[in-house]
Order: C-alpha cells, then structure tokens, then sequence
C-alpha cells in the first residue's frame, strides 16, 4: 500500500465517511484512517455471544432533503429499516431509523468503496514541501495534498499540538468552548425478555439512566440484550470509578425494566458523545497551505444528519479550494 494521497481524512464515523464518498465521486485520491478495530466512530454495534447491542446513536432521524435522499439509498441497500415513529406509546410521526443489522450497517455500506483503513491511530501532524505528513502511532507516515480532521475537537487539538500545527488563537479560543457530553452505556444479555414497553426504547427524566433500548424488540438481537445509557451527570461524576461497580448500579437502577437475571453485561464510556455547544459553521479551515479543515457533529446539529451535513460541507469546501470536480 503507497500512502500518498490527496485528501487524508483522520476519523471513518458518519462525519468522515460522507466526506470521503463525496471527495472520491469528485475524482479525489482519498484514504479515511480511524484508530478503532470497527468502522462507523459513535455508529456503533457490538456482539456477546449471540446477542448484538447498538450502544452509541441509538437511531436516526431526518430533517433535511439531502439526508432523506441517503436515508432512502441505505434502506433501498438494506444497510437501513425503519424502527419505529415514537416511544412509549406514542406516535409522533417522526420516523427512528435504525442501521440493518445494526447500526454499523450504515457505515459499513458507506466503506465499501472507499479505502478505510482502520486500527491506524493518528499522533501528529506535520507539514513538509507542501505535504501534510500524517503519523500514526506505529510509525507509520501518510503523505497528502490535503487532510480533514473529523475527530472530536479536544481530540483534533492534541494531534496538532504533537504536530508542527499552529493554529491562530482567536481560532483556537473558539474552538476550546466546544464541550462535549459523556456517556457511560451498560450492555446487559438477559435470561428472558425484558420490560422495557414496545417497540423496544425508553426515555427516563429522572435518575442516573436516560435511555433503556431493548435491542431484540428493535430487531437487531435475536437475544434478550439491554442498552443503558447513563446521565451526563451520572457519567461524568463516575467517569473515574470502577467500571464494574458502576454497571452494577446502573444495573440496579434499570431493574424494574430488565425482568430476569443478567447473564452478561459489559461497559463502555464515550468521553465525546454529543456536542454541548455547535458552531454551526459547517467546517473550519485550520490551514489553507496546505488545507487542513476540521469537521464533525460539532459544525452542524449533534447529531448522526448533522455529522453528515458536516462531511457534505467539507467536501465542497475542498472542491472550492480546487480538489476534484463536483459532479
Ligand atoms: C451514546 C450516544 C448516543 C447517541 N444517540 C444518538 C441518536 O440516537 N441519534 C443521533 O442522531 N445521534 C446520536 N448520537 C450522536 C451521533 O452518534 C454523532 O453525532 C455522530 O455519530 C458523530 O459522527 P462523527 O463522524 O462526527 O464522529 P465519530 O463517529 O466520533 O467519528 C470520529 C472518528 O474519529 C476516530 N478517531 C478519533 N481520534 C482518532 C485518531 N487519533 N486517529 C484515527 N482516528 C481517530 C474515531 O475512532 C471515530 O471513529 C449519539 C452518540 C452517543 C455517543
């Protein structure tokens, strides 16, 4: 594998994904790395035995007619079905899509045509003659014309500070004030169904959990398998804690909703897990020479629609800086 390229996107999450599909359609030379062992960033599906638990974005919505044209691409690909139009009993018309089989499904159809390559974590970013110089954490180095960083802010930050990246200060300050929430998600394999009402997703106002999904009503586990997702506050008071102990309590506390016995459970902690403040500025130049831009859910809505319309943005931010042709 040669790693010149024209555009290196740092992150294979919706943000990513739909920018470098956009670049290769344009005639781009694109290559997409992301540090994880999966595809798909906060898309995510993960197995236990024979159950599988959806433990980041939960399900989709639509507000734009750009999105609606994708969403109806992936479904027509069976990478997407729709899961339902309101919860605990109400129809409020808006459709939830969710991934087939799981919500990695999206991300893994985006990937087919694209050259991701994936347990490649970028450390820093250098320039040299007109090339950003892309290091990974096994030495390896990507050269390109230009790169788009899609990682969460705090994250892209630290990859240029261990560069030679400068970024002028007023940029930085503004890009400093954008927080993210945390979430620490409790996956639990159940013995028998569980409680949690049809079809399968449950919002909680009170307490230390916000969400409850019952991943085989939602049609992705042939388990009985839970997702708990814990409060911002909640996660980031405990985000230190033993994780183990943390389950238990969270466990304790979704007890009315699980039914039986918990056969199995795992934890996982998104430090970055939606933007609390979004600078709806579709992306930021960091650099012009050579371009770096740096995009995500941060630019545009905190959501999965809003990390595309993010991707969308950067693409044609390239093609005005002249990378590729717009079809
Ligand atoms: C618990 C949770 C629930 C959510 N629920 C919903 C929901 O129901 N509906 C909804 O619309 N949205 C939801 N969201 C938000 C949604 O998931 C995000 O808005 C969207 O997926 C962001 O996509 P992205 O590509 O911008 O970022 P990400 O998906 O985070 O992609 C960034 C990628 O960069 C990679 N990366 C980071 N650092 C490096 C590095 N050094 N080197 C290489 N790669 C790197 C990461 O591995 C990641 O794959 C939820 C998020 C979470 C965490």
């Amino acid at each position: 594998m040669h790693n010149d390229c024209d555009i290196l996107i740092i992150g294979a999450g919706m943000t990513g994904l739909t920018a470098a599909a956009e670049l290769a359609d344009n005639g781009c030379r694109v290559v997409v790395l992301d540090k994880g062992r999966g595809l798909g960033g906060r898309l995510a599906t993960r197995r236990m035995g024979e159950a599988s638990f959806d433990h980041g974005a939960q399900f989709v919505t639509v507000r734009t007619p750009r999105f609606a044209r994708k969403m109806q691409a992936w479904s027509q690909a069976a990478a997407a079905r729709e899961w339902c139009r309101g919860f605990a009993g109400v129809n409020d018309g808006h459709v939830r899509w969710r991934g087939e089989p799981g919500m990695t499904g999206i991300p893994k159809l985006m990937a087919a045509s694209l050259d991701v390559r994936l347990e490649q974590q970028v450390v820093a970013l250098r320039t040299e003659a007109g090339w950003w110089k892309v290091e990974t954490k096994t030495g390896e180095i990507h050269r390109s014309r230009a790169v788009l960083q899609t990682a969460p802010v705090p994250q892209a930050l630290a990859m240029l500070d261990a560069g030679d990246g400068v970024i002028e200060a007023g940029l930085r300050a503004r890009l400093e004030t954008i927080a993210y929430e945390s979430c620490l998600v409790v996956m639990a394999l159940l013995d028998q169904p569980s409680r949690v009402p049809a079809p399968g997703g449950l919002q909680l106002t009170e307490g230390p959990i916000v969400w409850l999904a019952d991943n085989q009503q939602k049609g992705i586990s042939i388990q009985p398998a839970v997702t708990i997702h814990a409060s911002p506050e909640y996660s980031l008071t405990n985000w230190d804690r033993d994780r183990n102990e943390t389950a238990r309590e969270l466990l304790n506390a979704a007890a009315p909703w699980l039914g039986g016995e918990v056969k199995q459970f795992q934890v996982h902690g998104w430090r970055y897990s939606r933007p609390l403040t979004v600078d709806e500025c579709g992306c930021v130049p960091l650099s012009l020479d050579p371009p770096l831009l740096l995009a995500g859910d941060a630019f545009a809505a905190p959501r999965v629609e809003g990390a595309a319309l993010s991707g969308w943005a950067a693409a044609a931010e390239f093609a005005r800086l002249g990378f590729g042709t717009p079809q």
